[in-house]
């Protein structure tokens, strides 16, 4: 769970200057919109990103170009994001108004028409991306100093440590936590992820063999 929600759940509760600091932890959100489309294909692509700021979702995906195994024939899903804070309108807004809002991009680009939209999902969730703003470090030092004296606590995870970590890394960080348990001695989950280079660069093959 988010670090900030597992603090208000402590009793007894940490103390003022630790939840005053946690309290300072911002999360971005995001609304995502789930389309099931009679159509074989929109692109070749798994993701495209929308940096432009007039456009008003930040990511679509299809994931059928990750494996044709994830539609049946002649069908394809598609997936809009929405990176977003809980007081933006996108936050508020039902799947009628959010399938009225981007459907004009999809059919000016010629990507799919209303028609063939089968079904569409609307789901939301908070405290998707830990904010790194100037003052995040001092207070997540705050709290994590407090939290590391819980001798019987390990916390990990993207919401759990307030870490922009990917997948790979929370599957390490767990594994990690079974050697703490299994071996008695703390390991610095702070080191996973931590490295300059970005591992998604460069051919696979090639580093783990
Ligand atoms: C759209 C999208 C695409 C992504 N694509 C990739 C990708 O291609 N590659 C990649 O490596 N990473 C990707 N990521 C990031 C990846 O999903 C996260 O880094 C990863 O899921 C983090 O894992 P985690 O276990 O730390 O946290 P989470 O997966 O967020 O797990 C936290 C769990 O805690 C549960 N929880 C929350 N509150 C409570 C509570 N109060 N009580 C009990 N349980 C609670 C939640 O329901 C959730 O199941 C993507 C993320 C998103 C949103």
């Amino acid at each position: 769970m988010p670090l900030t929600a597992f603090l208000t759940l402590l009793d007894p509760p940490p103390p003022p200057e630790v939840k005053q600091a946690a309290a300072g932890l911002k999360w971005r959100a995001q609304v995502y919109l789930f389309l099931t489309l009679d159509k074989e294909s929109v692109t070749k692509d798994n993701w495209i990103y929308f940096p432009n700021k007039d456009i008003p979702f930040g990511r679509t995906s299809e994931m059928k170009n990750f494996s044709a195994d994830m539609c049946p024939p002649g069908k394809t899903s598609f997936f809009v994001e929405f990176f977003a804070f809980e007081s933006d309108a996108i936050w508020s807004m039902d799947k009628d108004q959010v399938l009225d809002l981007v459907m004009p991009y999809f059919e000016q680009w010629g990507f799919f028409t209303r028609a063939e939209v089968r079904q569409a999902y609307l789901w939301k969730r908070p405290c998707v991306y830990p904010v790194y703003d100037m003052d995040y470090d001092k207070r997540l030092s705050t709290v994590r100093e407090y939290l590391d004296r819980l001798s019987n606590l390990i916390y990990l995870g993207r919401p759990g440590r307030f870490r922009y970590t990917n997948q790979d890394h929370s599957l390490e960080m767990g594994i990690v936590a079974s050697r703490m348990i299994l071996e008695g001695r703390k390991y610095d989950l702070d080191t996973i992820g931590s490295e300059n280079e970005y591992f998604e660069k460069g051919p696979i093959y090639e580093k783990r063999i």
